[in-house]
Formats: structure tokens, sequence, C-alpha cells
């Protein structure tokens, strides 16, 4: 099999992404790497691939528990024979486990660091052909990160003691001057190829808030989001239990996670959270480090983190499938002062001399005041983060909070007007975008359902951007020209108001923002390439993606394993779309692999053949 083959059918991924294959191809021609990638790039399949390749064993060293446990399975789910060596086995699990890897059993093992040193290991790994070690996390190694590791040190120990030296791979998703020089000198990597790839998240929506009422403004947005997952971060254990509360009160799905629970109850919770059985989570940053889950909506930050680093690395925690998702700062400028207590008050580490510990402290100070900074610029928060992390960013992304914060003001008297004409048409049977649709002559499969074509408003306002119509539709509500229904449906209605604009006797003025038609193009291309959920499947196909998702909920619970472990969200979306009738169109499908496809494949095909009674021209979901 050769690199293609093994991403097919193991991952069910027809290409590699950007960067990935050139990692692999110097894996694979006897070269150390460093990869610095974002979270959700894919780092996994940069060393996982390639060990599949190499003639020996490959060790992942890897500082959390659970992460390995996660990584483990998914490859186990693929069909990879895998195992992990850390504290959470039972010494008898251990020698079984070391017992089968010596027979050759697995091509990936992963092992926390500590383990490096015990002999027991040693003795294993000089009697075994080691290919690659894989260090994920690798800026753990470094003092000057946020999350040094001291028995990462042991590492470099470890691979002098081999017979014979193997292929160094770094991997980490957080990576400064400093950290960086740490990684390569630290760790000994050999005149490594080193690839750092964008640290831009594309699918991602950042914003700041300054909201007057954060807990008005969460039970609104969770509820406008449900049964979507998402993190909600608070600073301390009191306000975790305080937001946990007044979601719960709410009746919303939820649970918690912070240091002062007990082991049990918070394994427990993580777990409701990762088998969506509880879809929000309100944490700590105690929570979070080896989360894998992929389907994470939205990150909430109910107070500001201590840095940048924080930040961007708790909200990466969103939107790992790479669908759309929202990282929303809840802004309060108390924050500054509850994390300048935490920051003097953080516990000194004795290993660290006075004068060190003062650096460490300025550090901090400046860190926090950047996080500050961030809260309050009035420009585009994505050219902020990237610029932060090094990135040469001049251009704003026009769709973040900043962004759209830009406004000029025009005069839409006329517009508002076609925009009524249509629900009197219409008989304000429609919510905002069908009508949106309508005016804009568009043509997804859900406008055709409705068949708006044949209504005389259909088109009327073709030369307007969907979000500009948004807007002005928005700004109306806002004045009291329009309502919409409190139900579910959201139908747009007129007011009594409305008629002072079919006479004429007032103007509608909507703050835009403005831009050159350039950027809107540009605009254009991204909403292109990350489509929310509701914009690729029509009603039916969004109902039919709720049973496939209950199946697959049904797979999970039998199985023992979280649902996105069976299957990503994406995958499903694109089952919807295409209607696979066969095992070779099943095989089609975005992250459907040989293996996943023997283990769940028919059982999905089933679904779909009962639905549609095998006719798939009857069925319409996608776009
Ligand atoms: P990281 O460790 O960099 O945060 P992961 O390795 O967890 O990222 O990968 C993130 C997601 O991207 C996973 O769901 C993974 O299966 C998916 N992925 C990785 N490589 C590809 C690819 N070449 N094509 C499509 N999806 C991919
Ligand atoms: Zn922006």
């Amino acid at each position: 099999m050769d690199k293609y083959e093994i991403l097919e059918k193991y991952y069910g991924y027809r290409s590699f992404r950007e960067g990935q294959e050139m990692l692999i191809d110097h894996i694979l021609a006897g070269k150390d790497v460093l990869g610095i990638m974002p979270t959700g790039a894919g780092k996994s399949v940069c060393y996982q691939v390639p060990a599949l390749l190499l003639p020996g064993i490959t060790l992942v060293i890897s500082p959390l528990i659970s992460l390995m446990k996660d990584q483990v399975q998914a490859l186990n789910q693929a069909g990879v024979h895998a195992a992990y060596i850390n504290s959470s086995l039972s010494e008898g699990q251990i020698t079984k486990a070391l017992a089968f890897a010596q027979q050759g059993r697995y091509k990936i093992i992963y092992v926390a660091p500590e383990r490096l040193e015990t002999e027991r290991f040693l003795r294993f790994a000089m009697a075994v052909e080691i290919s690659m070690v894989a260090v994920d996390e690798a800026h753990c190694i470094s003092q000057w990160g946020q999350d040094f590791r001291p028995s990462y040190l042991h590492i470099v120990q470890f691979v002098k003691r081999l017979p014979k030296r193997p292929i160094l791979s770094a991997f980490t998703a957080t990576a400064t001057g400093a950290v960086k020089e740490d990684m390569i000198c630290v760790l000994g990597l050999e005149e490594p190829f080193t690839l750092v790839t964008g640290f831009d998240r594309q699918n991602l929506f950042f914003a700041v808030e300054h909201t007057k009422s954060r807990s008005r403004y969460l039970q609104h947005y969770v509820a406008g989001h449900e049964g979507e997952s998402g993190i909600i971060y608070c600073a301390t254990r009191k306000n975790v239990e305080k937001v946990y509360e007044l979601l719960r009160r709410e009746g919303v799905a939820v649970t918690r996670y912070h240091a002062g629970l007990s082991g049990e109850e918070r394994q427990r919770n993580q777990d409701d959270f990762i088998y969506d059985r509880k879809p929000v989570i309100v944490a700590t940053n105690a929570f979070g480090m080896g989360i894998d889950k992929s389907n994470v909506r939205y990150v909430l930050h109910y107070n500001m983190p201590q840095s940048m680093e924080n930040y961007y690395q708790e909200a990466g925690r969103a939107g790992r499938d790479g669908e759309p998702s929202d990282c929303i700062l809840l802004y309060s400028a108390q924050d500054i002062m509850i994390n300048r207590f935490l920051i003097e008050n953080k516990e000194a580490n004795p290993d660290f001399t006075e004068e060190e510990c003062r650096t460490i402290r300025e550090r901090d100070e400046d860190r926090l005041q950047t996080m500050n900074f961030y809260c309050n610029t009035k420009a585009c928060l994505r050219t902020y983060i990237l610029r932060y992390f090094g990135e040469e960013s001049n251009t704003s992304c026009g769709k973040c909070g900043n962004c759209q914060k830009h406004y000029v003001e025009k005069d839409m008297t006329q517009e508002a007007g076609k925009v009524i004409a249509c629900l009197e048409e219409q008989e304000e049977r429609f919510g905002i975008n069908v009508v949106a649709g309508t005016l804009l002559g568009g043509k997804s499969a859900k406008l055709k359902e409705y068949r708006v074509d044949r209504y005389d408003s259909y088109g009327a306002l073709s030369r307007m951007r969907e979000q500009e119509l948004k807007d002005l539709i928005g700004q109306m509500i806002l004045e009291g020209y329009l309502r919409q229904t409190k139900d579910k449906y959201g139908l747009l209605q007129t007011t009594g108001k409305a008629q002072d604009i079919v006479d004429g006797s007032c103007t509608v003025i909507v703050k835009l923002e403005p831009r050159s038609s350039r950027m809107a193009e540009e605009d254009d291309r991204i909403k292109g390439s990350a489509k929310r959920r509701s914009d690729i499947l029509n009603t039916r196909g969004l109902a039919f993606f709720e049973e496939l998702r209950e199946l697959r909920r049904e797979i999970a619970r039998e199985k023992g394993i979280p649902p996105y472990l069976v299957f990503s969200d994406k995958t499903l979306v694109d089952m919807c779309v295409r209607l696979p009738m066969s095992r070779e169109e099943m095989l089609e499908v975005n992250g459907m692999g040989a293996f996943k496809y023997e283990k769940y494949g028919e059982r999905f095909l089933s679904c779909i053949m009962e639905y549609t009674g095998g006719i798939r021209e009857k069925f319409y979901f996608g776009d």
C-alpha cells in the first residue's frame, strides 16, 4: 500500500491537506520533522500514515491519558491495531500490552513520557525495532511555554539509549519563537524539515461582545443553538457553578467541569459531554486538553482568559471537523482585575529562582495586557490573532465580529418597500431565509421546494448581497415595521407601522459594512467553502440528517464509544447529499474508509434504503 491507499482505506479521505503530504514524505525519506499546525489541521495523520508504512513500531509520546485513549479508540475504529501504555492500565494489562507489542501486533503505540524512564519499558524498546518516535504536543518540552512538562525531557535520554536512532517527529499547535527553538534543541531534532502551516482557521467566527448582561447573552445564545455542542469557559469554579445553574434551570442539557469536583465526577461529566448526552459543558480552563471532540459548534468565554495563547487554544476546540463554528468572548472590564489577582497569587514554582519568578510574572502581565487589547480593538480580530502568532496579515477578514461592525449608512426605503410587498404576496407564511431567498432570486433546494419563483417578488432585490438584505430586514424588525413570530418558525410579519413605508412617509436607514467589490467576492468565496449545514440541506434533508444521527447514537451506545468516532457530522451531511445506495457509492462519502464501511456501512445503507425506498430521484436533500 502507498500513502494514498492508506489515507483512503483507514481514514476515508481522498486527498491530503496542506502540509500533511510534505511532512509524510520527509518522514518516509528518513528525516526528522517538526510540524507546527493549528488545532484541527490534521496532525495525527502526519505521523499515523508513515507509521503504517515504516518497517518497525512508531511510539507516540502524548502528555494526556484521555488523549491517548481517544486516539487509540479512533485508530481501532478505523481498523488500525494500536495500543496505549500509561498509568490508567494495571500492571497486568501493561504486561499483556507489551507482550502483544513484542509480537508485532501494533504498529502504533501511545505512551506517556513518564513511562520512557521505566526499566521495563526500556527493555521492551531495546528488543523491538522502533522506526519513529513521534512527539505530540511537543511544546510541552519548553520551559517557556504554558504547559511545560518536565517528563518530556526524558524523551531525549530515551532516544539516546535505543540501539538504533529512530526518526524523530514533533508536532504542536502553539509555538512562538523561544518555544520553537526549544523543540528543536532540547528534543535534539537533527536538521528537521520544519513546516508551519497557517494559523488561520477559516471556519471559526471570532467575536468579542461587550454586553450589558453576560448571563442574558448566554441564555439567548445557548437557547438559539439548541442541540449543538458547546463549551463555556469561566475563570473560576464559582462562575462555573453559577453559569451551570443558570443554564440547568433553563432546561439546557448541560454539565460542568472544574478542579473542585471529584475525579470520578469530572470523568463522568466529561464523558456525558463527549458522548453528546449533555452537549453543553461549563468549565474552567482545567477542561479541554486532550479533548478531541470534533463537533463542538461553539466556544463561549464567559470570562477573559489570561493570554492569547490560552484563548486561541481554548477557542480552537470549536470546529475541529472544519464546519462553521463560533468563538465568542464576553467581555467585562472587571475580568482584568480577576486575572491580575490570579496571576499575583499563582503558586510559585519551587524550581525557579526569585529572578526567574519575576520574569515569569512580568511575562504573564504582558500576556494579559495583549489579551485585553484583543477585547478592545476595533480592528479585525482574525488579523489580530494571526499577527500575534507571527503571521503577516494586513487585510481584514470581513467576517469576524469587528469587521462586521464597521458601518456606513444608506437609505434603503425603496428596498424596504419591496420586502413588505414580498411578505404580503407570500401571505406572511415564511421566515427570514425564505423571504430573503425569494427577493434575491435564490436557487437553493429549499427555495425550489417552496416554488418561490412563482412570486412577482422573486429576484426583485437580486442586486443586493444576502447579508445586506438580512441586515435590512433586521433593521426593519428593530424599528418596528416587521416582527417575527416567537415560535420555532420565526415567521416574518408586517406591523401597522409598515404602511408608513408603503406611503413613503418615512425613510429606512441601514448601517452597512463598506467594502470594495473585490472584498465582496472574497467573502462569497469564503462563504462557499464553509457552508452551514442548513445551507447545504433543505428541511427534509435536515430531518433525514437527524435520522442518521439517531442511528449513529444507537451504534455509539452499543459500542460504548463517542458518536463522533463512528462518523463525523460532515460524513453524515455528505451521506444526506449523496444518498448512496450501494457499497461503491457509500465509499465515495467523505470520511468513509473501507474498515468503517465493513463495520457500519450496511446499517447506514439500509437506513437510506428504508427512508427513500431505493428511489433517489424522488428525494432531493441538497443543493
Ligand atoms: P489536530 O491533531 O491537528 O488538532 P486532528 O488530527 O485531530 O487534528 O484532525 C482534525 C480532523 O481533521 C479530524 O477529524 C481528521 O480526521 C480530519 N482530517 C485529517 N486529515 C484529513 C484529510 N486529509 N482530509 C479530510 N479530513 C482530514
Ligand atoms: Zn475580521
